[in-house]
């Protein structure tokens, strides 16, 4: 049998792929949109396929196990030290690998109620006791948070944006948190979806890792830089959580397609800016419309938005596989009336606001 932590555990559930909803509905995979994994819409970059067709040649080697060149490309983009820099299979990976070297069967792990699934897996995987802390305003309480901070807690894990309210913290607010935890206590600060944001109050997780041994910034190569599929994720933080890290991961957990992929990518600004921008555009597109149906949502930095249906989203959810539309439910994250709703090209969102409109209507 399993271990208790993991008995109470529900797998993570992952957007419906196309192909099935396709087959089940007797359609062409072309004429499905899919918005419901938090995916970059405008497929990847160019020089990310000219570099995996560069490295193909080298398949029977074993990938560079340290990810040499990579280090080295973060390193130079965000001013910090090879040895600060740990390399996922995506950032998933990353919070497991920070999961499973600091904690154990005797620590707490604190997050946020509605914050990613990730961090319960994590969490009772290692047998540690997880503390959900209530959100306010469905984001972050992170005076609460701090409040629950015990002598058994070992990590906190913060999303900023979370997933999947999209909701963020600033920088005040931040920094009075990081000046509140004791050095012990790991802070795991995911920026999954950081370089979506704009707003100039916006923390930059670096910023705060000079003389914080403690703290962990943890991002990914999925979603502005859109290579979900590959699975790069990764961290910076003191050298010596890295060092530990080290230890229990993987040998080869990155692969040389995506390790190439991810190098050509960062290079890539424009595509990065393009990114940036159809968010931005699509986020709007998506407001204006939700707010010409009459219906609420909650303020979201991330490239996706969680919509308020006032009641059970799930026959919704349904309704709108029937168009073709695949969104993701999000009751498993204690929002049954919410659904969230990747920000897609302009020609995708207008489809998901013509279906939820349409069934909406034939209730
Ligand atoms: N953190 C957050 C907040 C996320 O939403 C996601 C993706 N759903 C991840 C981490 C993990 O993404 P990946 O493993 O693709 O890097």
């Amino acid at each position: 049998l399993a271990q208790p932590g993991v008995q109470k555990l529900s797998p993570y559930v992952p957007g419906k792929p196309v192909e099935e909803l396709a087959r089940e509905l007797g359609l062409d995979p072309a004429d499905i949109v899919k918005l419901a994994s938090n995916e970059n819409p405008l497929g990847p970059s160019p020089l990310a396929i000219q570099a995996i067709q560069s490295a193909l040649p080298e398949l029977t080697r074993y990938p560079d196990g340290n990810g040499f060149t990579l280090k080295q490309a973060l390193a130079e983009r965000f001013d910090v030290s090879p040895a600060m820099i740990t390399l996922g299979n995506g950032s998933n990976d990353i919070l497991e690998l920070i999961t499973r070297a600091f904690v154990g069967p005797q620590h707490e792990v604190v997050f946020s109620e509605h914050a990613f699934a990730v961090y319960p897996i994590v969490t009772q995987a290692v047998g540690a006791r997880a503390v959900v802390v209530p959100a306010r305003n469905w984001g972050h309480d992170l005076e609460a948070m701090a409040e629950a901070i015990t002598p058994a807690t070992r990590l906190v894990f913060i999303a900023n944006p979370n997933n999947p309210t999209g909701t963020w913290i600033g920088r005040g607010e931040l920094e009075a948190f990081l000046e509140r935890v004791p050095e012990e206590v790991i802070v795991v600060l995911d920026e999954a979806y950081t370089e979506y944001v704009e707003d100039s109050d916006m923390p930059n997780g670096l910023d705060y890792l000079s003389g914080r041994p403690n703290l962990l910034v943890s991002r990914t190569f999925s979603k502005a830089y859109g290579l979900a599929a590959l699975r790069v994720g990764y961290a910076m933080s003191n050298p010596a959580i890295a060092d530990a890290m080290n230890r229990v991961r993987q040998p080869f957990n990155v692969n040389s397609l995506a390790l190439a992929a991810a190098v050509a990518t960062l290079g890539d600004v424009n595509y990065l800016a393009e990114s940036r921008l159809t968010n931005r555009q699509g986020m709007l597109q998506l407001e204006e419309g939700l707010q010409l149906m009459g219906l609420s949502w909650i303020l979201s930095r991330g490239n996706f938005v969680a919509v308020d249906l006032g009641r059970e989203a799930a026959p919704v959810f349904q309704a709108l596989l029937r168009e073709g539309v695949i969104v993701r439910p999000v009751a498993n994250y204690g929002m049954p009336n919410h659904l969230r709703v990747t920000i897609g090209l302009k020609r995708e969102n207008q489809r998901f606001l013509e279906a939820l409109t349409k069934v909406l209507a034939s209730d």
